[in-house]
């Protein structure tokens, strides 16, 4: 299985700024994403098409969106279905990051229903999963990834490639803070999640990228990279500049 290095901007970034930061990214790489790795971009809605144009430069990387609403259309003022993210060019959606769900609100069950709809709608999904530092410290962790994941994979479509779907584990209190969970904390959700994955997927359990998310920098990337059942990560901060990505990017 391929390493999934994956970006995510936020609400950073115009249209005009994302494409010159892929086009940076693009000719550091020399238009390839390297051998083992696959690149992925999320990025905000409003800099998307320009975000999947520009990635075109760069063999072996795809864009993204952060979000989608689980319609093909109608009165949902604000949103955007899968069939606008595939119109941009963009091949993934975001589903359950922790900001969307403690910022915003969003249910397990509301996760559970975006991921199936755009899986259906042929869209790849990278399901977002962690525990808050209240959850961990009264030892909840295996409770909120086990929920997370049955709920969030609740409905998927049967016959759903594992290359069309990733889980990133993000423990919410390393997200955007500077604190990254130590290796021992990774082996063991990430070992976890595979369990549960297992229980849930069968056999597609093994071929379904599990990413690690929480303050991965160019310095701890490597490290990250090389532990059991960790098969790519999800960066934020450390994405939003083309050199800094690049060495996450090749990281060993
Ligand atoms: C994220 O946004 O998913 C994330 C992990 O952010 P950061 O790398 O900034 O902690």
């Amino acid at each position: 299985m391929k390493k999934i290095m994956a970006a995510n901007w936020k609400m950073y970034k115009t249209g005009p700024e994302a494409a010159a930061t892929v086009g940076e990214l693009a000719k550091l790489l020399g238009g390839r994403a390297p051998d083992g790795r696959e690149i992925v971009v999320f990025a905000p809605a409003t800099a998307l098409e320009r975000t999947a144009e520009a990635i075109k430069a760069v063999a072996g990387a795809e864009a993204g969106a952060e979000n989608m609403y689980p319609a093909e259309e109608g009165a949902f003022t604000g949103e955007i279905s899968p069939l606008m993210i595939k119109a941009c060019g963009a091949r993934w959606v975001l589903t359950g990051h922790s900001e969307r769900r403690h910022i915003l609100g969003e249910s397990d069950a509301f996760v559970g229903q975006k991921t199936a709809f755009a899986l259906a709608q042929g869209l790849r999904v990278m399901l977002c999963v962690g525990e808050t530092l209240e959850e961990r410290e009264a030892g909840g962790l295996q409770e909120v990834l086990e929920r997370q994941l049955r709920e969030g994979l609740k409905e998927i479509p049967a016959d759903t490639a594992p290359e069309n779907l990733a889980v990133a584990y993000e423990p919410v209190w390393a997200i955007g803070t500077g604190k990254t969970a130590g290796p021992e904390d990774i082996l063991e959700a990430h070992s976890l999640c595979r369990s549960l994955l297992g229980a849930l997927l069968g056999e597609k359990a093994a071929q379904t990228a599990i990413l690690y998310g929480g303050s991965v920098k160019p310095a701890n990337a490597g490290s990250i990279l090389a532990l059991d059942n960790v098969d790519g990560v999800l960066v934020g901060g450390a994405s939003l500049k083309a050199e800094s990505f690049l060495q996450i990017i090749n990281a060993h």
